[in-house]
């Protein structure tokens, strides 16, 4: 992957809540760090496609991911920009009209195959990818997400960007596989906690996927880290009214565009917890923005119906 040169540096979008309350909130931006790869998924591939590139490969890079799939996205244009043929596969029935991410994909030769969520959930087992082997010859297997140890190499250079800042309280990531969060983890100024929001239901798994990460990779486990694991509201992909209205209004007070599936959950449960007083006056937060922005294509109307409920709702605040 082509060098990019680009310096990362907080900026103050405290929202107005967090102000009545001493609490301060910046932002560690990281959507604008390529035109088209997006956020940390660019981070997670550096040295994935680096080590590829070094060992002389020509083989496909095969990973996996659902319709919507940043990482996916990512991988492709990566590819098509290094020269190296990909291969996604992708969870469920090829739809009759390909969703705008896979349309990019396609567009920048990304072979895409589908498989059933049957046998998406094998992606691991040996089985599949020796299926995946017949199918394809050989080929360069990247997790999900992209997410093994050099991807959280990789993500050590996002905490990287607040040096040995003494001012951060909270690091603050949403999780998919953890993979970036667990970077960040590996990464942080020694007097920062590490909080990490999943974007799904049901992710006390990634307190092992977490610790297994850091142990493949080599890194120390600071143990200054936890998971908010109630922020999913009810399930990756669920957007509901007060989720689209803590976008609208982030977006309102601040200028920043969030996303619903990940950074539009990790500003809720930042939110949740101030009003639940976790936070003492005088916390310092820093919120990183993933990116996932080019996904928001396939959003905007459902975000929009469901501020309406919001706005038309008795709960409103
Ligand atoms: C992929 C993604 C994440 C999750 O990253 P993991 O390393 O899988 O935890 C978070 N935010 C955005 C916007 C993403 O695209």
């Amino acid at each position: 992957m082509s060098s990019t040169d680009f310096s990362l540096s907080l900026r103050d979008v405290t929202p107005p809540a967090f102000a009545r309350q001493q609490v301060q909130l910046r932002l560690l931006d990281l959507t604008d760090i390529h035109p088209f790869i997006s956020g940390n998924k660019w981070f997670k591939l550096k040295y994935n496609l680096a080590a590829y590139q070094a060992a002389g490969k020509t083989c496909p890079l095969l990973s996996f991911g659902g319709a919507w799939s940043n990482h996916l996205h990512a991988l492709a244009y990566a590819g098509y920009q290094a020269g190296i043929p990909t291969i996604g596969v992708v969870r469920g029935e090829r739809p009759a009209v390909l969703s705008a991410m896979l349309q990019d994909a396609e567009s920048w030769g990304m072979r895409l195959e589908f498989v059933s969520r049957a046998e998406y959930r094998e992606k691991q087992s040996d089985i599949f990818i020796s299926v995946l082997h017949e199918r394809f010859g050989e080929f360069e297997y990247l997790p999900e997400g992209g997410s093994n140890a050099l991807a959280v190499k990789g993500c050590m250079e996002i905490a990287d960007a607040l040096g040995n800042a003494a001012d951060v309280d909270y690091l603050c990531c949403a999780c998919g596989t953890g993979a970036t969060l667990a970077g960040l983890i590996a990464a942080a100024p020694v007097a920062t906690q590490v909080l990490g929001v999943p974007a799904l239901k049901g992710a006390d798994f990634l307190y092992d996927d977490i610790r297994r990460l850091l142990a493949c990779s080599g890194y120390a486990d600071s143990g200054r880290w936890q998971l908010i694991l109630d922020a999913h509201e009810g399930g990756y992909g669920k957007i509901t009214p007060r989720l689209a209205d803590c976008i609208e209004r982030f977006c309102l007070s601040s200028g920043v565009q969030l996303e619903p599936l990940y950074t539009g959950k990790l500003l809720l449960a930042l939110e949740d917890l101030l009003a639940a007083g976790v936070f003492p006056a005088g916390t310092r937060l820093v919120m990183v923005h993933t990116g996932g922005l080019q996904g928001l294509r396939g959003m905007n109307e459902r975000l929009a119906l469901q501020l309406q409920r919001f706005r038309n709702s008795d709960n409103r605040q």
